[in-house]
């Protein structure tokens, strides 16, 4: 630490070295002499600032002010002081403050979250830059939509010389990376009083947006843990295991799926001002790695003038703090640009600038001595002054990064603020140019998909996005361009092909009346082309460690027909814009009893737990009725009114024909099972992404931990299904019965105490969350299922299942060759007679990230081993060709007997040498079910990276495998993600539905030349 005096010394010299820096005609940084400083808080600054070059001209004073408190007012020291964590409230109560102390602060109450707290936006900038906001957000708004000016460059030119931009900042979307509200705090201050020229200039010439709490939830809950640690010293403290209701880190995974409140507040804030620049404020790595120019790839749909913007700002911010001799200041490194699903890439998706700083954070408020890794702290051609290897770190250091990178970007922003404001309206020009640029014209989704209510959801997700959405009026036609032979680029194999081959032609292809249009020639064009377009990562690329998923195609995922159209022609259609997308529903018909097509749309099993005392029954084959197919899994509804099905079902989007009679289809119930969804205490975010979609659904469930479940003694007496979604960080399976150990430390309770008021929330609680599923809970799990009930599990809870032998014949394994890193797979229906593939199509798609490889075996107890291709029955080494037999010399040759053969996804047939006193063969109706699997290698990816792909490609993805009475379904795929899975989510809803008819349909014949050896059992 260092002393005042010293502090000021150091700071002289650095103005005096400043000015000599900026003698190039630039406003100097730092403070104006005649600028009045507030000692007694500048000398706190000095006080908790660890290091004289961990600050700046910046940052190293604070203005006084005679009338506008300072946030001492409300934290009772300075920001960034050691044991000071503000929660949210006291935030917003500062905000409110300056708003009332100053005209040049204006706080907006943005939306709630999904706990019903707060969020809000601070405006800061000139009296009469806020007096004239209305003004001035018509001018943008024209720049915004540059059809509302006829693409005029004359007339932007105007508004951009006459426009006050906006840069909106936000903070703390991650909980445990505390210092962004206190240096938020005093960035305001600063901005509304410094009368100081660098200041000036930034109130002056931009509106700066402050969200400075983006994940208010978290927040209060990381408040709580902190203020715990300060209680108990001695002890450690909790991890934080809930940050929102439902999600931790992937909060900053939601900008593409739109599901969280936070993303749905902050989008419309940053699309509402029509602001130009998100930036989002982080905390990992020492000491400010502003990882806007990050690395590649970038995202492909980005404007080109966007990654320009993104080297410009970025460099600029690493020069104007190198010259400061702020050490650890770098805009390179390992962040690709390629998801767009980052909070920050509203603005890249919305022809804004997209930026990040990672500043360097204790979690917490504490100053402490932090130890580097040597990769941190080496030099590297782009951190020429990097971090130290040990230093003492405190919340004002960091305070000082974010509030320093924060003001220089500021001003250069400011200062370059025309180039921005032209680029702005140039980005949005070139979106709306987009069908005669680079194309597509339009993305169409047909009237007649047969799963409108799905359709529904991705169009909701698009205006959600701020994209205009049109139906058309009449049928019409477009031109599909001609399919490119897969040969066509390897010109080497085109060579010796014969000229006369065909040349594929382009098609056309119809679309009925009411069709919905994407148009491209609108200013959010590029949000809807990322989303719905095809994604592929090179195996090639340099950039060997995706930082995030690498596909995401929404009507893939969505299981919806979407067709991008590139002719032109398609916006000449007549059509109208639809301000809410609704997916017609309702009873049509005559009778008393209704039907209802099954195209696993998640509404069905909505409507079975909205409708608990109608009788709902399952056709086990498809059927027609009154001239309508129904497909197998279709809903016959008995003993409920026409008018409480219709209301329920006009709600959901689904259509009900009323038949005069019940098919003569087999049936079986279709109940809404009492279900109990389990979680660890390792981790909760993968499993809440399933607790929302659940939510969102309609379908209710016991949510307890592990712990909890280990203490019912009788879980088929509560419940008819157990979900354990997966686990996802630190899953391993003996850390899910484990837990963390116990052998040392102190309990780590998560529990509402005064200390913590706001901990549990609407989650769950516990005194220890060190403990885990324990072996007793391990044994209850098995009771459940051998007693009949059905365990769902996912990804790492599969294979948790299968390592403790809840099923038998499958086994799991996870290959180091194969890198699927969170992409679209394809996928194939096996077994359409499994009331677990009600609805669904031959073909499908499903999110993999590197799933766990299944494979069956007809042996109990023995692994089920990969297939290697036909080498392995190649022939030994010896006389002949490569086809004949080998011959023993002396002896007259025999055949050997055929070796049965089985697809990769089947339980092998047994080999006779197996049935010798076969007890460890599993009869055919104890096998487990493949109810889908991966699609062959070369229809594998869809979208995104996947090498060494043939490890899975085959592979069940799929299996519901019976054990006792009851079954284990087992998921390769996570069919529940972050809200970008929608067409799966019916996988996981048929299972609920059907749980008690899991084996309707079963066919337990032996594969391969066995068949039907065996009869059916
Ligand atoms: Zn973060």
């Amino acid at each position: 630490m260092t002393s005042f005096k010293q502090a000021i010394a150091s700071l002289s010299f650095v103005l005096l070295a400043g000015s000599s820096a900026w003698a190039d005609g630039e406003v100097a940084p730092g403070r104006d002499p005649k600028q009045p400083v507030d000692a007694a808080y500048t000398e706190k600054i000095h006080k908790y600032t660890t290091q004289p070059y961990f600050t700046s001209p910046l940052v190293d004073y604070l203005p006084a002010s005679k009338n506008v408190p300072t946030p001492e007012a409300v934290l009772g020291d300075v920001a960034g002081a050691p044991g000071i964590l503000p929660y949210a409230e006291d935030v917003y109560k500062y905000m409110r403050l300056l708003e009332k102390a100053t005209p040049r602060v204006k706080v907006f109450s943005i939306g709630t979250t999904e706990e019903g707290r707060e969020m809000i936006a601070v405006a800061v900038s000139s009296e009469e830059n806020l007096r004239n906001l209305e003004e001035n957000r018509t001018r943008l708004a024209k720049l915004a939509d540059p059809r509302t000016i006829k693409l005029d460059d004359v007339e932007a030119d105007k508004l951009v010389t006459q426009a006050v931009p906006i840069y909106y900042i936000t903070g703390t979307i991650h909980s445990p990376e505390t210092g962004a509200p206190t240096a938020l705090m005093e960035l305001a201050y600063r901005l509304a009083v410094d009368e100081s020229p660098y200041i000036k200039e930034i109130r002056d010439g931009t509106i700066t947006l402050i969200t400075p709490v983006v994940e208010v939830d978290g927040r209060d809950r990381m408040v709580d843990l902190y203020k715990w640690h300060l209680a108990h010293p001695r002890e450690f403290y909790p991890w934080l295991v809930y940050w929102g209701k439902y999600v931790a880190h992937d909060n900053n995974r939601d900008a593409m799926g739109v599901t969280l409140k936070l993303t749905e507040n902050v989008l419309n804030t940053y699309v509402g001002w029509k602001a130009q620049v998100l930036h989002d404020l982080h905390e990992s790595v020492p000491y400010l790695y502003d990882n806007t120019i990050g690395d590649g790839p970038y995202n492909a749909w980005i404007d080109p003038i966007l990654a320009d913007e993104w080297q410009i700002i970025g460099w600029n911010n690493v020069s104007a703090m190198t010259k400061f001799g702020m050490p650890g200041v770098f805009a390179h490194g390992d962040f690709d640009t390629w998801s767009p699903g980052y909070l920050m890439f509203i603005a890249a998706m919305h022809n804004g600038i997209s930026r990040l700083y990672e500043t360097f954070g204790n979690g917490g408020a504490d100053t402490q001595e932090r130890t580097l890794d040597p990769e941190e702290y080496a030099r590297t051609w782009y951190k020429q002054n990097p971090p130290l290897p040990k230093v003492l770190w405190s919340q004002r250091d960091n305070n000082n990064y974010e509030e320093t990178g924060l003001l220089t970007s500021l001003h250069f922003f400011t200062e370059n603020k025309r180039t921005f404001l032209k680029n702005f309206y140039l980005k949005a020009k070139r979106s709306t140019t987009k069908p005669s640029a680079e194309g597509p014209a339009a993305y169409v989704l047909p009237a007649d998909d047969s799963r409108p209510e799905l359709q529904a959801e991705l169009l909701q997700v698009l205006q959600k996005q701020a994209v205009e959405i049109s139906r058309s009026k009449t049928a019409f036609t477009v031109t599909l361009p001609a399919k490119k032979s897969k040969e066509s680029g390897k010109g080497k194999e085109k060579k010796e092909k014969p000229e006369k081959e065909e040349k594929p032609e382009p098609t056309t292809r119809d679309f009925p009346a009411g069709s919905y249009i994407v148009r491209m020639d609108q200013p959010y064009s590029r949000i809807a082309d990322a989303l719905l377009d095809h994604q592929y990562w090179s195996p090639d690329d340099p950039q060997k460690t995706p930082y995030d998923d690498t596909g995401w195609t929404f009507g893939e995922l969505f299981n919806v027909q979407v067709v991008r159209v590139t002719d032109a022609k398609v916006l000449d259609v007549p059509m109208e814009l639809v301000k809410e997308v609704r997916a017609p529903g309702g009873v049509k018909g005559d009778g008393a009893v209704f039907a209802i097509n099954n195209a696993a749309e998640p509404a069905l099993a909505t409507l079975r737990y909205k409708l608990r005392d109608a009788v709902i029954d399952a056709a086990e084959e498809p059927f027609e009725s009154e001239a309508k197919k129904f497909s197998r899994g279709s809903f016959v509804i008995r003993s409920v009114t026409r008018g409480d099905l219709d209301r329920a079902a006009s709600e959901l989007g689904l259509q009900v024909t009323a038949l005069s009679a019940a098919p003569s289809v087999k049936t079986h119930p279709v109940r809404a099972a009492r279900i109990a969804f389990i979680h660890t205490w390792l981790s909760t975010q993968t499993e809440g992404w399933w607790r929302l979609a659940l939510d969102k659904i309609g379908i209710p469930y016991d949510y307890m931990s592990t712990q909890a479940v280990a203490k019912i003694p009788d879980l088929n007496a509560k419940y008819d299904v157990i979900l354990f979604p997966p686990v996802g960080f630190g899953g391993s399976v003996s850390a899910i019965v484990n837990g963390v150990p116990m052998a040392w430390g102190n309990p780590l309770p998560w529990k509402n105490t005064p200390e913590t008021p706001n901990l549990v929330g609407k989650n769950d609680s516990t005194d220890d969350m060190r403990p885990g599923l324990g072996w007793e809970g391990v044994a209850r799990l098995q009771q459940f299922v051998q007693k009949g009930g059905v365990l769902l599990t996912a990804t790492d809870t599969s294979s948790f299942a299968l390592s403790i032998g809840l099923a038998d014949g499958i086994s799991s394994h996870n290959s180091d060759r194969m890198k699927i890193v969170g992409s679209v797979l394809g996928t194939r229906l096996v077994d359409d007679a499994s009331p677990i593939a009600y609805g669904y199509d031959e073909k499908g798609a499903a999110y993999c990230d590197n799933g766990p490889i299944f494979s069956l075996s007809s042996i109990a107890g023995q692994r089920g081993r990969r297939h290697l291709g036909p080498e392995m029955h190649a022939r030994p080494t010896g006389r002949g060709t490569q086809d004949d037999p080998d011959f023993t010399v002396g002896r007259v040759g025999v055949e050997a007997p055929e070796e049965p053969k089985s697809e990769i996804w089947e339980s092998p047939p047994v080999l006779d040498e197996q049935k010798r006193n076969g007890y460890r063969v599993i009869p055919p109706a104890n096998r487990p079910r493949v109810i889908f699997r991966y699609a062959d290698g070369k229809d594998l990816l869809i979208s995104g990276l996947v090498e060494g792909g043939d490890e899975i490609a085959q592979h069940p993805a799929v299996v519901d495998a019976p054990a006792g009475k009851g079954h284990v379904v087992l998921f390769s795929i996570n069919p529940v993600y972050r809200g970008e899975t929608r067409g799966t989510y019916a996988m996981v809803l048929n299972t609920i539905l059907n749980y008690d008819s899991l084996n309707a349909g079963r066919k337990d014949k032996e594969a391969g030349s066995d068949k039907g050896k065996e009869a059916d059992r």
